[in-house]
């Protein structure tokens, strides 16, 4: 397959369009970030990496982490996590509040914010010092100790947070929330504000095309059950309202931030990250989104 011929093909003919969505301003922070910036990393499990644009920089990969987080406490606590938050998309806001009263503080799914906030409060009674023990667990999957929380852009957010701190607030009326709010808030903060360049991203979820042991390190991530489980989830639920329509123009499990990164893999096939800061209204990359639907089209490789 001639992938480097491919994303240079679709990259050019993207490029030019240039008033394409909006960056995400409410986080200070991302209002910030260069609304024309655009890089595609593709890793493949056999080794091989493919790269455009700004594939090297460094963005915020937002609710990217909600995987991660995911699969660190998925590891550790094993199934009984869904007793606290379901498995089926939300069809609504990554952020949204309307469907938690009515499912009695059990959050649709574990990558919309509030199913996120209950994965941090189970990470924050598992671990003494969860902050230290997401930091090893991300350097030792993704290969890189550079990778860090960003304190500004967590401070950020915590100053705008009002809607994440009624989420959370609701959840613990149910008493869904066991530890103080404050802390897990923390967490989840930090969480979001981890940096990661495309590069970074498509090889740190190398683990999931290969049914959860890294085909570089050959060490063993999480189980061939739980990988599946995590793609599974992401197929259904990775891009909140409009998850049906990144299976049906892209066909790739995938996650979205809103700092305009997404990652989508192909099982036995590759990882590939594309950042475009622009978003639409549902809050995904609009350019991230078209590329990779004229990737998967171009390859013939969706999962479909
Ligand atoms: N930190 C963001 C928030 O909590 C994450 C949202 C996202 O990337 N969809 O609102």
């Amino acid at each position: 397959m001639d992938y480097n011929n491919i994303i240079n093909t679709i990259y050019f003919s993207l490029e030019k369009l240039k008033k394409n969505g909006e960056v995400a301003t409410y986080i200070p922070e991302l209002a910030k970030v260069d609304p024309n910036k655009f890089g595609v990393h593709i890793t493949t499990i056999d080794h091989q990496h493919f790269s455009i644009g700004d594939a090297n920089e460094k963005f915020s990969i937002q609710s990217i982490a909600k995987v991660l987080s995911l699969t660190l406490v998925y590891k550790k606590v094993g199934e009984k996590i869904w007793e606290r938050v379901g498995v089926e998309p939300s069809g609504t806001a990554f952020n949204s509040l309307v469907q938690l009263e009515y499912d009695k503080g059990i959050p649709r799914n574990p990558l919309i914010n509030a199913g996120a906030i209950v994965i941090c409060d189970i990470l924050v009674s598992s671990f003494k010092d969860p902050k230290t023990e997401f930091l090893t667990f991300l350097r030792a999957i993704s290969g890189n100790t550079s990778i860090d929380f960003c304190a500004r852009i967590a401070e950020s957010e915590k100053q705008t947070g009002y809607k994440n701190v009624a989420l959370i607030n609701l959840m613990k009326s149910f008493n869904n929330i066991k530890n103080d709010i404050d802390v897990v808030m923390d967490f989840y903060y930090n969480l979001c504000s981890i940096e990661m360049t495309c590069k970074e991203l498509s090889r740190t979820f190398l683990f999931l095309t290969t049914d959860g042991i890294d085909p570089i390190s050959n060490k063993k991530i999480i189980s061939e059950s739980k990988s599946k489980r995590i793609n599974a989830i992401m197929q259904l639920c990775g891009f909140y309202d409009e998850a049906g329509e990144f299976a049906f123009k892209v066909g790739l499990p995938g996650k979205s931030g809103v700092g305009g990164g997404i990652v989508a893999i192909h099982p036995n096939q590759y990882s590939i990250a594309v950042w475009s800061p622009r978003l639409n209204k549902k809050g995904n990359s609009k350019k991230g989104m078209k590329f990779l639907e004229q990737f998967t089209t171009k390859t013939q490789l969706s999962i479909f």
